[in-house]
């Protein structure tokens, strides 16, 4: 991880100081904007391998900013925010977030928490042997990260993406939520799981059957091809 590259947009100083003092003291290149506006501008301007995000910025809500920054690149968003509540987390996990942290939390954890998702994402973006699960019609690539449904390709979020791969590397099997939050997320959920049920209603949706995606009572989610 020598060289890693993180950007933080974070208005609190006190914050944003010991951020930067920690993460440079383990050779990480920091980046910092104290708003949104010019944090998007510096994120789309050189490439960075994790955004830390706060949500409480003195322009756009973070909230915003982590939709605009989805569609700069596939970097790995980690929310830090004083907001826990459980809507903000949700709202921020589907917006493409990867992870959030609440306020106060300590260095040892933020460096923790960067290193798992940074990990994560160099194993997705690594080719496999085998990039593509054949589920009946349905087709996922994961090296392309492209969904064939017949002759029709899927238009999906990198989280719908994600779910759906994980659900068809195994298809015919029920997977607990719990697991698949864990995987998709790379965070232990201990709390609900009305991210995913999210994501699979709108994979549902796409993929024009409902029983694609079977809710398997006090499990989780089996994928089959419908009968
Ligand atoms: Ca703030």
């Amino acid at each position: 991880m020598v060289g890693m590259r993180v950007l933080l947009i974070e208005d609190d100083v006190s914050i944003s100081s010991a951020v930067i003092d920690s993460l440079e003291a383990v050779g990480w290149d920091v980046g910092h904007e104290a708003a949104g506006v010019p944090g998007l501008e510096r994120l789309g301007s050189q490439s960075w391998d994790v955004l830390l995000l706060d949500l409480g910025l003195p322009d756009l809500d973070g909230i915003e900013v982590a939709r605009q920054a989805r569609a700069i690149g596939t970097f790995p968003i980690i929310v830090i925010s004083a907001r826990g509540d459980e809507s903000d987390r949700v709202l921020a996990l589907e917006l493409g977030a990867d992870d959030y942290l609440v306020k106060p939390f300590g260095m040892r954890e933020l460096l923790a928490r960067i290193r798992a998702v940074h990990r994560r994402a160099i194993a997705v973006g690594e080719p496999a042997a085998a990039t593509e699960l054949v589920v009946g019609k349905l087709r996922v690539d994961t090296r392309t990260r492209r969904v064939m449904l017949g002759e029709h390709v899927l238009d999906l979020t990198p989280k719908e993406f994600d779910v759906l791969a994980y659900l068809a590397r195994d298809p015919g099997s029920a997977h607990r939520r719990e697991t698949i939050m864990q995987d998709v997320w790379d965070m232990n959920w201990y709390g609900s799981t009305k991210t995913l049920d999210a994501h699979v209603a709108s994979l549902r949706s796409k993929l024009g059957d409902a029983r694609w995606i079977e809710a398997v009572r006090s499990v989780g989610f089996r994928l089959q091809e419908p009968a």
